[in-house]
This record gives C-alpha cells, structure tokens and sequence, in this order.
C-alpha cells in the first residue's frame, strides 16, 4: 500500500554503519533504520546468535515456557531494576500493553474510567489506542474517533502534569524522556524525577516509552537512568533486536502484577528466535563498552557540530542526548533528506525543521567524524540555496 512516500533506493547489504544500494554505490548510514540497527548492520555477532538459534527452535508459542525469552526477561530486569517484561513485535504494541495495564492498575482500584497523561508532540505508534496517545494532529487525522482516556499536556510542563494528576480519574502518566519523532526534544534535567515525585504523591503510574530512546541510545541503557530514578512501566523496541521485530513492557511493583492469565497476549511476542537475536545485542552492548560509548561520542558529536556550524544564521539550535542528536534549522527542511541520499548519506528530518541523526552506536572517531562534516556541508550548501 502507500503508506510510506519511499525513497527511491534499494539496499541490497551493509556492514557497520554503511550501505550498499543495488547499483553498488555505498552510504554512510546515520539513521540505522531510525534507531534500530544501534549494533550497525550484519553484526556477526548478532548474526551468529541469529543462526545459531534458528538451527534449533523458531517457535513453540507463549503457552509453553521459552528458556532464551526467560533469560533475555531476567537480563532486561537485571539492567532496570525491574520486576518483570511482557514481549511482543514492536513499539507500538509495547505501549498498548503499557496502557492496557495502567487502566486495569484503574479499575483494580475501583476508577470507572481511568486516563492516561500524554504530553504534546509525544510519539507512541499507529495502533488505534497509541495514535490516540500520539500527540500530533496529521497523527491522528482521518483515524477519528480517537479512542478515549487521555489528557494531553505540554511536553516538559511538569506543573500542567501536576495539576492534570489531581484528576480523580487519572491513573498514569505516559511520556518520552526525550521526543523522537516531535524533534528531538529534551526536556529539563529534573523533568522525569519531578514526574516520579507528582505519580507517588498521587499513587499513578509513571510510565516512559524509552522505544526510541533505550538500548544505550542516549548514553545510559535506559536515559530516566540519568535522573536516578525507576519508572512503575517502561517501553522497549527499537534497538532491543537490532533489525528482528521485538518489543518489550517492562515493570515493577504492583504494575508487574496486573496482567493475569488471559488478559493479555501475543503469539510471536518474545519467540526464541527474537529473544535469542536480543540477547546477543545486549551481550554485545556490554562486552564493548557501546552504553558510555554512545554518552562520550554524542558529547563529542554536539560540540562538533555547534562549533562547525556557529557562522549559519539558518541553524538555530543544535542539541542531542547521547547519540539522538537534532539540528534545528529556521526553515523547513525535508528537501535534505533527498539532498543528503544524493550524497551518500542517511539522514532524516522531523518535526518540518529539525534534521534527526541516530547513528549505530558502534560508530568509528573517523565516521563520527565523517557524519559531522558530510551534514554540515549539505545544511551550508542547502541554507545557502546551492544544494
Ligand atoms: C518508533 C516509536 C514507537 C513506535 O514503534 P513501532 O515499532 O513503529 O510500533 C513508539 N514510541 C516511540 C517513542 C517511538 O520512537
């Protein structure tokens, strides 16, 4: 169908942080299939873990107890500090499980109609019940009636969270710790710490969709581990499986014990395959040292391009966490995705003005390197109208 506008390549293989397309002409791939690829691509590591599993079990399915789904549960639970995971298949299914148990958390303590807190500009899916949490307008459009429950306030308003909180009905919170797709937004230091404080007071669930930004990403296995604190319910995909399709809802305390026998389920979620490919991206993370990797190059990445980019009237902010790095420009700028994938280069733009890069953590000093320079030339070339 046409749901995506697609670009007009075709990827034949990779190897790291490059692609290859079917013409035999190579990129520098500072997206990784947004977010996904952190390990890069063809890891042989991964691919090795993949292969190994697939000589002996797929898939027997959740009714029987999966020995590499128990360890990958047990190792995700470990790196939390949390008690206990459902799988599925992606993003979006983790936060349909996610609002699922905060409205059973709900009625389980008698709330007719529980709501969830969702901030603007959030991305959650394209599920019916996560592009209702969604905070985007074109998100929503043409999908309504949106399914009902939640009370939207702005992204990193910690007052408007509070008051919406004293709503007898509300029974969780749900946000990003830092917006992905509404643009690289980060918020205060003290926003998620604030939050857990308002959803104790008040006896709701904090829970953090940490799809885009778990795994490393922004320099902590989880980034609400930078402000020191738990969540009651987090996300997981993304870079969870490196490319094979899994999500994970992880929780704690009396979160993690609301789901029940048959009250909710997937026939794939968390299959030996996928969990197996998980394992060995966790492995792998940690063997080579990719979490504080990912917070150093980052680091690195931001100034540099601060520093490069200072003389461009056109670029008025960069900023990034880790390695969710975001240059905001004055003007639209989706012409330099194209512009960028002429040059061998993978970028994305979101949010009309900001140009969104989430290289692999295991990005090389020089490719780093590369990155900066590469974009740099192109929003010259492009706010200077010769690209
Ligand atoms: C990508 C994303 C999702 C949706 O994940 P899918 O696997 O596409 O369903 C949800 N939340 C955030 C923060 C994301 O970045």
């Amino acid at each position: 169908m046409s749901n995506y506008g697609r670009m007009d390549v075709t990827f034949s293989h990779g190897r790291g942080a490059w692609l290859w397309d079917t013409e035999g002409r190579q990129y520098l791939d500072a997206l990784s299939g947004i977010a996904v690829c952190g390990l890069g691509h063809a890891h042989p590591d991964v691919t090795a873990a993949i292969a190994a599993q697939a000589t002996r079990l797929l898939h027997t399915s959740n009714l029987y107890r999966v020995e590499r789904q128990e360890q990958l549960a047990n190792r995700l639970c470990a790196l939390s500090g949390m008690d206990r995971v459902f799988f599925c298949n992606s993003g979006a299914e983790a936060n349909e499980a996610a609002i699922k148990i905060a409205r059973k958390f709900g009625h389980e303590k008698g709330v007719a109609r529980p709501a969830v807190i969702v901030t603007d500009g959030s991305f959650h899916g394209r599920t019916l019940a996560t592009l209702s949490a969604t905070g985007n307008a074109k998100v929503h459009a043409g999908f309504e009636p949106l399914v009902e429950g939640f009370v939207r306030v702005p992204y990193d308003d910690v007052d408007a969270v509070g008051n919406a909180a004293s709503h007898a009905d509300v029974v969780a919170v749900l946000v990003e710790p830092v917006e992905g797709e509404g643009g690289i937004v980060v918020p205060q230091a003290r926003y998620l710490s604030a939050l857990r404080k308002i959803c104790d007071d008040r006896g709701i669930l904090l829970m953090l969709d940490e799809v885009q930004t778990g795994m490393g990403r922004t320099g902590r296995w989880f980034a609400h581990q930078h402000q020191g604190i738990v969540p009651d319910v987090m996300t997981l995909a993304k870079g969870l499986g490196n490319g094979v399709p899994i999500g994970a809802c992880v929780a704690r305390g009396a979160a993690a014990e609301v789901l029940q026998p048959g009250t909710h389920g997937s026939t794939f979620g968390g299959n030996p395959l996928v969990s197996a490919a998980a394992l060995a991206v966790l492995d792998t993370i940690e063997r080579d040292g990719l979490v504080q990797r990912a917070a150093t190059l980052g680091a690195r990445m931001v100034e540099d391009f601060k520093r490069a980019l200072a003389g461009n009237k056109a670029v008025t902010n960069v900023r990034g966490h880790g390695l969710m790095l975001g240059i905001e420009l004055d003007r639209g700028c989706y012409d330099l995705v194209k512009l960028a994938l002429a040059r061998g280069l993978l970028i994305n733009v979101t949010a009309d003005k900001t140009v969104r890069l989430l290289p692999p953590l295991i990005l090389s000093d020089d490719e780093a390197r590369q990155i900066v320079e590469r974009v740099c030339a192109l929003i010259n070339d492009f706010t200077a109208g010769a690209a």
